[in-house]
């Protein structure tokens, strides 16, 4: 009786002990994709001029990236084998089962214009609607890098950080301009890549300007990292990147892209 006594008063010491344990210190829970949304404030809806029927022609020094003729620009983010997306009467189509396209060639600074298009028959909600993305700088596979969003977001809600012109999970769009599914809308991006030190060190972050059809929705933004699903921004340090279009996994109707051209801008050494 007694060493079965002692056996128990152990026990309880020992259970005792493992309940201030595990009060002092929980254990950490794995990181959850709601962790990092945010839900408000919602940013105020303003309505941009009208769309344009036409695309506008691109300035004189500007590279083409697509004209809507053919992606000799894009390849698969993937396998790096020519782009698997469809083109058709001037514009490209996501084709899902291809992945994310970017391009052939690599950028530092830059200013883009690209124009997209959510099918006017998009269905499903939230982020299931019209989602694709461009990441102004593709860091490597999947959606590595840094995602300006694309996504329906015309009376659909979500949270205003994975809106459609949010710097996804990091800042959302200072207003929302968006326009109806069915109906072209630009963006054009202004890219301040990030100065990395010898070491790897951040020595300059990362910064975006950007407008929606024509409308300021993002100034100078200051971004902390790449832009990522689940946790908290990280920067790696590179140099020059391809610029990736997102083929999302939702299985909304694939939205289309048209006109789409990019400015470099050439740093001047400093004297
Ligand atoms: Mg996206």
């Amino acid at each position: 009786m007694k060493r079965v006594t002692l056996a128990s008063a152990g026990l309880l010491l020992l259970l005792a002990a493992g309940g201030a344990l595990a009060q002092a210190a929980p254990a950490a829970q794995p990181a959850k994709p709601q962790d990092t949304e945010q839900w408000t404030p919602v940013p105020p809806v303003v309505t941009p001029a009208p769309t344009l029927d036409k695309p506008q022609p691109p300035p004189s020094d500007a590279i083409i990236l697509f004209d809507g003729k053919n992606l000799d620009q894009w390849v698969n983010t993937k396998d790096k084998a020519p782009a698997g997306w469809t083109v058709a009467n001037g514009v490209m189509t996501v084709e899902k089962k291809a992945g994310n396209i970017e391009t052939r060639r690599s950028f530092r600074n830059y200013q883009l214009h690209l124009e997209w298009r959510i099918p006017a028959d998009v269905t499903g909600s939230g982020q299931a609607r019209g989602n694709s993305g461009v990441f102004l700088a593709s860091t490597g596979p999947g959606d590595a890098g840094y995602e300006l969003q694309i996504l329906d977001s015309y009376k659909n809600e979500t949270y205003v950080n994975g809106q459609a012109g949010s710097l996804y999970k990091q800042h959302a769009p200072l207003v929302n301009a968006s326009r109806k599914p069915g109906e072209w809308q630009t963006y054009d991006v202004i890219w301040t890549a990030p100065v990395f030190a010898a070491g790897g060190a951040v020595a300059s972050p990362a910064r975006v300007t950007a407008f929606h059809n024509g409308v300021l929705i993002q100034n100078d933004a200051v971004l902390s990292g790449e832009t990522l699903y689940i946790g908290k921004p990280v920067y790696r340090p590179y140099t020059s990147a391809p610029i990736k279009l997102q083929a999302h996994g939702d299985p909304s109707p694939p939205l289309s892209f048209r006109n789409i051209w990019v400015r470099e801008l050439l740093t001047t050494p400093a004297k």
